[in-house]
């Protein structure tokens, strides 16, 4: 039966003939060999939140949704087996009780470990890579049934199917490198952008995790740092506090602002004027998932660039140049982190260091002009887009962008040679 999908952000729809929905590995890798020997085409799905079409289903959808959990935990070396449905939000506590945690996160924990990993996921953190970095191990099932573990013993395979689009086969089980449990004070404070933009790489150096938030059409910025803090401090944020700016501010009060600006666009850069210097200090430590994470509930469209992080600083003027001229209504801060090179093929970061620009835009707000001129000026800087966030480029320019996208395309024709695990978007990303 007929069933209909959409994405968090609501701008990608799809109407699998069917739902695959395996409740071990072994049925799993069983359903999938049955189905593509029948001509089907299978897109495995995690918790919807890419903003691109990559998880859009075509054909018949296969959900993890049943192969949840941590398999196994070595504490003294903080290796974990977890099962690839998991959400990011179930790993952390289970970590926690462990006494472990991923070496670094994102900033929502909605994601499941696959998804999230499928795309290259990153936080922010200039000795850091992005989360693809944790991944010791994985458990793989191409189209035929085949079902492969795969290590750093096979550096092929390892360095394309860590971060695979779910393009090479359906991922059952990582093996993660976890860290021992560990706090953070975050400290975060509003600024002017001509103040830290200058001095942005001396940030992100001086800090494990720095990120900075800019308000287009203002001068106005807000900087999060985040450093290790001694477990026996204890000093977490207020819960007014928290519900006040995390909560009634970031959700409620943002979300009847975007639904002014929809209506009357011209509102937005007072708003945003407004907001920003509503912004104050704030200083506490937690647990580090919860510093990293917080909750998204008003709805938007994202576009992210990685580009060399020299570059970022032109990048942020000429977007602020083009702000200027145009008076865009753009509600949404523009977001600004760094990460460390990987060895992934077709991770942002591969042998590179980059600073990440996000753009966003209310679900409902007009995004196209934005995200264009957007691409425009990173394109300059050889920006290489993430995978989950809206983008425009094509097989050919990624190609120029990612020194590996060849071989992982080689890789992809090995492992699926009748394109089974595919959509529009692949065919787009990838070629046909
Ligand atoms: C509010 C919000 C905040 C975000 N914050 C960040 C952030 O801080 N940093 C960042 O980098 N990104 C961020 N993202 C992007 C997000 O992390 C990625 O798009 C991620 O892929 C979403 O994970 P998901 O579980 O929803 O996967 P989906 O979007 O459902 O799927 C993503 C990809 O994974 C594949 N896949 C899923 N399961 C498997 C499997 N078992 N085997 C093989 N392939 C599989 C799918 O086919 C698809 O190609 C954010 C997105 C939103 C909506």
């Amino acid at each position: 039966m007929s069933t209909t999908w959409s994405n968090w952000a609501g701008n990608v729809h799809g109407r699998p003939a069917e739902v695959l929905r395996p409740r071990t590995a072994e049925e799993l890798a069983e359903q999938v060999r049955v189905t593509a020997a029948a001509g089907h085409r299978i897109r495995p799905v995690g918790s919807g939140h890419s903003f691109t079409p990559v998880a859009a289903p075509e054909d018949v959808q296969l959900s993890l949704e049943h192969l949840t959990g941590v398999l196994a935990a070595d504490r003294a070396t903080g290796r974990v087996r977890v099962a690839a449905g998991t959400p990011l939000r179930d790993l952390n506590v289970a970590l926690e009780l462990l006494g472990l945690a991923m070496p670094n996160l994102g900033d929502i924990d909605a994601q499941t470990l696959a998804g999230a990993l499928s795309t290259g996921t990153h936080g922010t953190g200039a000795a850091l890579p992005g989360l693809t970095g944790a991944i010791a191990g994985l458990r793989l099932v191409s189209p035929d049934g085949t079902d492969r573990w795969i290590d750093r013993s096979d550096p092929e395979l390892f360095g394309a199917a860590r971060l695979g689009l779910g393009a090479l086969g359906i991922i059952t089980e990582f093996e993660l490198a976890c860290l021992p449990a560990y706090r953070l004070r975050a400290v975060e404070r509003p600024d002017s952008l001509d103040a830290v933009l200058p001095r942005i790489q001396e940030h992100f150096d001086a800090h494990r995790h720095f990120e900075m938030y800019w308000f287009p059409g203002t001068r106005r910025v807000q900087t999060k740092a985040n450093d290790l803090v001694a477990d026996e401090v204890q000093e977490p944020l207020a819960t007014w506090r928290r519900l006040l700016d995390d909560e009634f501010l970031s959700n409620v009060v943002f979300g009847a602002v975007n639904e002014v600006v929809a209506t009357v666009p011209r509102l937005a850069l007072p708003f945003n004027s407004v907001s920003a210097r509503a912004l104050s200090a704030r200083s506490y430590t937690g647990p580090s998932h919860e510093v990293f994470c917080t909750p998204r509930r008003v709805r938007f469209v994202e576009s992210e660039y990685a580009v060399p992080r020299e570059a970022v600083a032109d990048v942020i003027t000429d977007l602020a140049a083009w702000v200027e001229r145009r008076r865009e209504p753009i509600p949404f801060p523009v977001e600004v982190r760094v990460a460390a090179p990987d060895d992934i093929w077709l991770s942002t970061g591969y042998e590179r260091a980059n600073a990440y620009v996000a753009v966003h835009q209310y679900r409902k707000g007009d995004h196209r002009a934005y995200f264009a001129a957007f691409e425009e000026i990173v394109a300059a800087h050889a920006g290489r887009p993430h995978w989950g966030k809206l983008h425009t480029l094509d097989a050919e320019r990624l190609a120029e962008l990612y020194p590996r996208h060849g071989d992982f395309v080689a890789v992809r024709d090995r492992l699926d040679p009748d394109r089974v695990l595919t959509n529009d978007y692949l065919g787009r990303v990838l070629g046909e």
